[in-house]
């Protein structure tokens, strides 16, 4: 038998019925994501899985170096193949890591490969892949097709066009794909010279004027109206914790003219203005029915050398440990305090913080089914068991059968069989409930609930626009 077969993770007879009958046919919206506009756009075709596997996978990075690689086959000048050859290396010690499974339901789903991934089968794989992807099957427009993506949500700086946007709605293709609102720079008034260059190109992308706060603030308001005009319908961030500090609008007004004259603001001082600019927003973002997520907890950059040589986002982030509580709830009071607060999707990077985000959203919940949401697994909890534990909290503690489901947060076009992955993982779970007689055996209440956590539940909780 296969590594990766049809009954691959699913571990009772309950769940086998539950993926096949109700879950493995539902359509995919992958409502977060890095996936690159000008790519769907162009409707990039790969030259080969060096390309596709290793350019911007940070995962894969870290794997390599645990392995004890060189930085030049991981983020070095090494050719794609070289890279790849690396990585073959790597994947027999992925062993127990879901890298392993990842990487073979990939070469499975998208190219029909059941051969494991090593050393000696790397020259074999490589070959055959290359020659699968000169097809238009395996173009971005053929994946999104062969894995009916409804609707995709990439993340966006508001300072930066939205060009590629407007061109992939003209393409007419079926698959929507929406621009997220992610203003990460916003409160960098700590850095005033990133603050300054990006206030600039607020401007020039609102045509408004950034030398005050009150303008400021309204550049940022007319990008969400621009956002909003193509389609989307959600606002993403991240941050250690909470911004729960909130200035009045004179201290607002005071940290925001210092930084706009070249003079950094105090680490309290950008929490302040931090937490003055989300309560905006999220003021914003419930007027206009939109979806605020936000990524909470990693501790980002920790590896100063390959962070002054390579830069950000290349692989040494850990899971943080800050008390979460406190400022979380003080935030979403805050806005509930005006009755103006969005629907909130809170993504948790600390898995000892899972039930603290599972039983704070049952404390603002009211008005829409699931407003607010505890996300599936994130990052370091994105595996079989991290995924186990967010929806075994969430089902304790709140209602899973409101859960809007699964993304892939990834930056490859490969990761769409993680859909896959997430639905088996879920019916696991849920049948091994429904095997132990914790669920009734109904298979219509059931299966129900499981297609609606694949699919429906974030099709009408986030309301795009999207081709049936
Ligand atoms: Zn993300």
């Amino acid at each position: 038998m296969t590594f990766i077969h049809d009954e691959f993770l699913l571990n009772n007879e309950p769940a086998r019925r539950l993926y096949h009958e109700y879950a493995a046919g539902e359509p995919i919206l992958d409502y977060h994501n890095h996936l690159p506009p000008v790519e769907i756009a162009g409707n990039r075709q790969f030259a080969n899985l060096g390309e596709m596997w290793l350019e911007g996978d940070h995962y894969k990075w870290r794997a390599m170096r645990a392995n004890g690689e060189q930085e030049e086959v991981i983020t070095g000048n090494a050719s794609a193949k070289d890279k790849f050859l690396a990585w073959a290396r790597t994947v027999p010690h992925t062993l127990c890591n879901p890298l392993y499974h990842w990487t073979h339901l990939e070469l499975s789903r998208h190219f029909g490969i059941d051969t494991l991934l090593n050393e000696e089968t790397a020259e074999e794989i490589w070959e055959e892949t290359t020659a699968k992807l000169a097809q238009p099957e395996l173009s971005v427009h053929g994946i999104l097709k062969q894995f009916d993506v409804r609707a995709l949500c990439t993340t966006d700086d508001p300072t930066e066009s939205l060009d590629q946007h407007e061109a992939i709605a003209a393409l007419g293709i079926r698959t929507k794909v929406y621009p997220t609102f992610r203003p990460d720079k916003a409160w960098s008034v700590d850095e005033p010279k990133l603050f300054n260059m990006w206030a600039d190109k607020l401007a020039a992308a609102a045509d408004g004027d950034t030398g005050t706060l009150s303008g400021f603030l309204a550049a940022l308001e007319k990008r969400v109206d621009d956002f909003h005009a193509l389609g989307s319908r959600l606002s993403d961030h991240s941050f250690p914790y909470c911004f729960d500090n909130f200035p009045s609008a004179t201290e607002a007004n005071r940290i925001f003219d210092k930084a706009r004259l070249g003079r950094a603001a105090t680490g309290e001082e950008q929490r302040k203005f931090g937490a003055h600019v989300m309560e905006h927003l999220g003021r914003l973002y419930a007027q206009k029915d939109w979806a605020m997520q936000m990524h909470i907890g990693p501790q980002r950059n920790n590896n100063t050398r390959l962070f002054q040589t390579i830069g950000p986002d290349i692989g040494c982030d850990s899971i943080g440990a800050w008390p979460q509580a406190a400022p979380l709830a003080k935030f979403l009071d805050r806005l509930e305090q005006d009755d103006l607060l969005p629907k909130t999707i809170l993504y948790n990077n600390n898995l000892n913080d899972n039930f603290v985000f599972a039983t704070m959203i049952g404390n603002f919940q009211g008005g829409t089914p699931g407003k607010l949401q505890f996300g599936s697994g994130w990052w370091h909890a994105d595996q079989q068991e991290g995924m186990e534990w967010q929806m075994k909290a969430l089902a304790n503690t709140g209602l899973l059968s409101r859960f809007i489901g699964m993304l892939t947060d990834s930056r490859s076009f490969l990761s769409f069989p993680r859909h896959e992955y997430f639905r088996r993982t879920l019916c696991n779970l849920i049948g091994e409930w429904m095997a132990g007689g914790k669920l009734p055996d109904d298979y219509d209440l059931i299966g129900d609930m499981v297609k609606r956590i694949c699919y429906q539940n974030a099709r009408e909780y986030l309301k795009l626009v999207v081709e049936e």
